[in-house]
């Protein structure tokens, strides 16, 4: 039976709860001070009072605890301070069956109804055992992480009653440790107070301490882990210092000695034992000397200076062997190892002597010559080219003749004495004769712009000083024709180092500009690896293939990268994303190729200057091979030409039968085949007989007659097929025919490389419709049906219909016109075709056909007028190729074949230069071939 009291109960601010057992001192306002001790001194016996704790600020929970007050103390004197301590024991649980009338304010002293829960008999032995191992547990745990002695003095004690106490002292036993530990959360304490039964008391004590034992175990292993990897980290960070230090103390007393470092580069090893794979704390230490002389070189106040001491800094305090690092000594190798044109070290490094030398365009006349054949024209640009390079870089020597700008000296009004600025930087390179300078013609170097406080003039730095801007070239032309040869060339004229960037197939702008260094395994931008591999900041960089770089995608844009490398108001300070310090391209001269100028973005184009190279003749051909291609394989395959002869017929036969293209690598690469076949029949030989000298090869009936193994140097054109296999463009001659309906016109392809293409048409039982395949773009589709609509309204003219108002397609049978340019696969665009496409229609529906030696190209208008096309060079070249002896061009091309084709190509074929249709239909056909009922003029006024 439970007992129901009035009761004076004051309530516990929250997070406060009293348990039984548990002891609390509590600060209260007068009013409930000087009301509690009324009470006290009204009460006879020691009072006790219940407490409740507050859930929140206007709310109490359902559970308390009865409380004696064994003391309370009022405030020592009336000042303004009115606080009182009250002392309280919590002696049992109590009840509040009514906590609904509030609101109720924390540290109050009100009266509620309270209810002693009835005495519970003594705890089931079931719920006593898992609450002794628990709190056993718990304990133990306590007291093996108290810190104080005292402490744990206490948990050891507690632990050993709880295994003496008595079963039905146990719930009391859980009072005194859960009020004991205070970590236990507010809710927990909160719940753990309402549980009156004693099996339930224990249950839930036994939750509490099973929780908290975890937590403490979990805490104890986060802060193990953590201590012992720092502790990992200093150990391993003072036994390099210590090593580090060994390492210095035995290099100084090796050096004392005069004995060789060991393990030091060049130096002997010291004992048999010893090897280079036992060097690496001496290289280690070696590489970072070296890292930071190059440091030191670099430029006062520079960015990349700057840069470098940070990062520096920041290796120096970071253990070797952790991959931070590996990753900033990365960082700092690339940074130190680019040429900085500031830099001391390269300040004078340009190859200005080369530009200075009077005869420097004779000789770079002659380098030209040296390595290329033809190209007159082009020669002549690169001349122009080379002869501004110098002009620019000379005239900015004499503008900025040193690191430092030498100005008339004109003393200010509080001017120091002259020689007592000490900011003064040291001029590189700067002899006495420069200091007589000074002194004579009183002149004062002024400092440094870097160094200046004050805005420095619109100069660059340093070298950047000198820089020269000369224009973008841009070679374009077809594979082989000598694009990339031409650009080593210029580097070898220049005397500057060559480095290759291929940009065929770049999609992600990193390539060009590099990865972040958040990125793992980031790394520099081909820019910067070439600059690097260049070692010098004025290298010639070929930027191969620029159309066919890819453009703006999800991995950002890589055109916009080059434009910034290629615009010389921006290069002075290009930003690669791995070195994050503004690098000065300035002094570079780039030299771009492309095959063709479609694909190149109008931007880039704007930037460059564009030098065509549009393949070569059979007889320029047979010119570079004999001069220049054959010596190259021969050397490169280690024999000399008294080994190998190829003789001029075997050589043609190779540039026409093996080869078909504009430039002349197929050829190099087929000459290189018969030389290696050449090769191995000389070895052979050579180990046969014993002869190693060719000189003392007896001649071939000598060889015969003696019935041993022969080696012939000739090379004819009937061993061709022996030894490249058959000749591959037999065949397609042979192919080309005089057909109905079938008409040649000129190409020129993707690769830059001019060609012809047969237009294949038919006619199928239809409904009048065209039919046009071959992998067709809008404009090539368009001119054909213009084409076929000049046909049909020509068709009465041309004596196809009978009436003027006749279809040709639909009488005197309906047709469909089937139109199939071959090479499915290649894409094919542009209105060039339209007089070819025009004939072959007129041929498939006339039944006269146009000669197989004849090619054609050029644009058709409704009207039948002929317009000018592009690429008359290689298109003229590559029906020359093709043994086309006969070529229709429209007539506003005439000016590109006078200029552009070579006359040895003029003088073998035959140009007929068009403008209007019927001109076209009379030089395709022949003349009177085709009937035509005359009256043109009517015609055209209709239409
Ligand atoms: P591209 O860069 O235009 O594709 P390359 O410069 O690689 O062509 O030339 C291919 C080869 O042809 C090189 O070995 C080059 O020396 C040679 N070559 C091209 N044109 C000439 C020429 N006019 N005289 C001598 N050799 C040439």
């Amino acid at each position: 039976m439970s007992r129901s009291t009035l009761l004076p109960v004051l309530t516990l601010p929250n997070p406060l709860v009293l348990l039984p057992t548990a002891r609390i001192q509590l600060s209260l306002d007068e009013a409930v001070g000087t009301r509690l001790i009324e009470l006290v001194q009204r009460s006879e016996v020691q009072l006790v009072i219940g407490t409740v704790p507050c859930t929140s600020p206007t709310t109490i929970h359902q559970w308390g605890t009865a409380a004696r007050v064994v003391r309370v103390v009022r405030p020592i004197s009336r000042s303004s301070q009115r606080v009182y301590h009250v002392t309280l024991h919590g002696l049992s649980r109590i009840h509040y069956p009514d906590t609904s009338s509030g609101p109720f304010a924390p540290n109050e002293l009100i009266e509620l109804q309270a209810e002693y829960p009835p005495a519970d008999g003594p705890p089931s032995p079931e719920s006593i055992a898992p609450f002794r191992a628990a709190a056993s547990k718990l304990l133990d745990s306590l007291a093996q992480d108290a810190t104080q002695q005292s402490r744990r003095d206490v948990y050891v004690k507690i632990s050993h009653m709880i295994e003496e106490v008595s079963d039905d002292r146990a719930p009391w036993m859980a009072d005194v440790i859960v009020a004991g530990i205070n970590k236990i959360e507010y809710a927990d304490k909160l719940e753990y107070l309402s549980a009156a039964g004693s099996d339930d008391r224990l249950r839930r004590a036994t939750e509490l301490f099973v929780k908290q034992a975890s937590i403490t175990e979990v805490t104890k292993k986060i802060a193990q882990s953590i201590d012992e990897s720092l502790s990992k980290q200093q150990k391993e960070f003072f036994l390099r210092q210590q090593l580090a230090a060994i390492q210095r103390e035995l290099n100084n007393l090796n050096r004392s000695s005069g004995a060789p470092i060991v393990g030091a580069p060049g130096s002997a090893p010291s004992s048999g034992s010893s090897s280079e794979l036992d060097d690496n704390e001496q290289s280690e230490a070696d590489d970072m000397a070296e890292i930071r002389a190059k440091i030191e070189a670099m430029a006062k106040d520079s960015e990349e200076r700057k840069m470098a001491v940070r990062e520096w800094k920041r290796l120096q305090r970071i253990p070797s062997g952790s991959v931070e690092h590996g990753v900033i000594r990365n960082y700092l190798e690339w940074l130190t190892s680019i040429p900085w044109p500031s830099s001391a070290a390269y300040a004078n490094a340009a190859s200005t002597d080369k530009l200075k030398d009077r005869a420097f365009l004779a000789n770079a006349r002659k380098q030209l010559d040296e390595d290329h054949y033809g190209l007159e024209k082009i020669k002549k640009r690169l001349i122009e080219y080379l002869a501004v390079v110098r002009l620019k870089q000379l005239q900015a020597e004499r503008e900025a003749p040193a690191d430092t700008a030498l100005v008339p000296f004109t003393p200010p009004a509080n001017a120091e004495p002259e020689g007592g600025n000490k900011s003064h930087r040291r001029v590189e390179g700067a002899d006495a004769e420069a200091k007589d300078e000074v002194k004579d013609r009183r002149l004062v170097k002024v400092p440094h712009p870097a160094n200046q406080p004050t805005p420095a003039p619109k100069q660059k730095r340093g070298f950047a000083a000198k820089a020269v801007k000369g224009p973008i070239l841009l070679f374009v032309g077809p594979p082989g024709t000598g694009k990339t040869s031409l650009g080593q060339s210029i580097a070898r004229a220049l005397d500057r180092p060559f480095q290759r960037i291929s940009l065929g197939g770049v999609r992600d702008e990193a390539e060009i500009r590099g990865h972040r260094r958040t990125y793992v395994a980031s790394g520099p931008g081909s820019i910067v690896q070439a600059l690097r591999k260049a070692g010098r900041p004025d290298p010639v960089i070929l930027l191969d293939e620029v159309d066919k770089i890819g453009q703006s995608n999800f991995h950002g844009d890589p055109a916009a990268a080059l434009l910034e490398v290629l615009d010389p108001e921006q290069n002075h300070s290009f930003n690669d994303h791995y070195i994050n310090v503004p690098i000065d391209l300035s002094q570079v001269l780039f030299i771009c190729t492309s095959n063709s100028l479609e694909t190149i973005s109008a931007p880039l184009l704007d930037r460059c200057e564009i030098v065509q190279l549009s393949g070569y003749t059979y007889d320029e051909k047979m010119h570079i091979a004999n001069k220049f291609l054959l010596p190259k394989q021969l050397k490169a395959n280690g024999l000399t030409p008294d080994h190998v002869t190829l003789t001029q017929p075997a050589l043609m036969h190779i540039a026409t039968h093996y080869t078909r293209e504009a430039g002349v690598r197929s050829l190099e690469r087929a000459i290189g085949a018969v030389v290696r076949y050449k090769a191995v029949e000389w070895a052979e030989y050579s180990d046969a007989t014993g002869i190693t000298d060719v000189a003392s090869l007896p001649s071939l009936e000598v060889q015969e007659k003696s019935k041993g193994k022969t080696y012939k140097k000739l090379v004819e054109e009937h061993e061709l097929e022996k030894i490249l296999g058959i000749a591959r463009w037999d065949e397609e001659e042979l192919h080309r025919e005089e057909r109905r309906g079938l008409v040649y016109g000129l190409v020129v392809t993707g690769m830059g490389e001019g060609g012809i293409l047969p237009i294949e048409t038919t006619a199928v039982p239809g409904t009048g419709q065209l039919k046009l395949t071959g992998s067709l773009g809008e404009v090539i589709k368009e001119s054909g049906e213009l084409a076929l609509s000049w046909v049909k309204s020509h068709a009465y003219d041309l004596y196809i219909t009978k009436l003027r108002s006749q279809d040709p397609l639909k009488f005197p049978e309906p047709i469909d016109i089937h139109l199939h340019l071959p090479s499915g696969a290649v894409k094919k665009d542009g209105p060039s075709a339209g007089i070819a496409m025009t004939c072959a229609f007129v041929s498939l529906l006339t039944g006269a056909c146009v000669p197989a030696n004849v090619a054609m190209t050029g644009e058709v208008t409704l009207r039948g007028r002929v317009g000018p096309v592009g690429g008359i060079k290689e298109k003229v070249l590559g029906a020359h190729r093709a043994q086309v002896t006969k070529v229709i061009l429209p007539w506003a091309n005439r000016k590109d074949v006078e200029h552009d084709v070579p006359l040895a190509v003029r003088a073998e074929m035959q140009f007929v230069f068009v403008r209007t249709m019927e001109e076209v239909l009379e030089a395709a056909f022949g003349k009177g071939v085709l009937n035509w009922r005359g009256n043109m003029v009517v015609m055209e006024s209709r239409l």
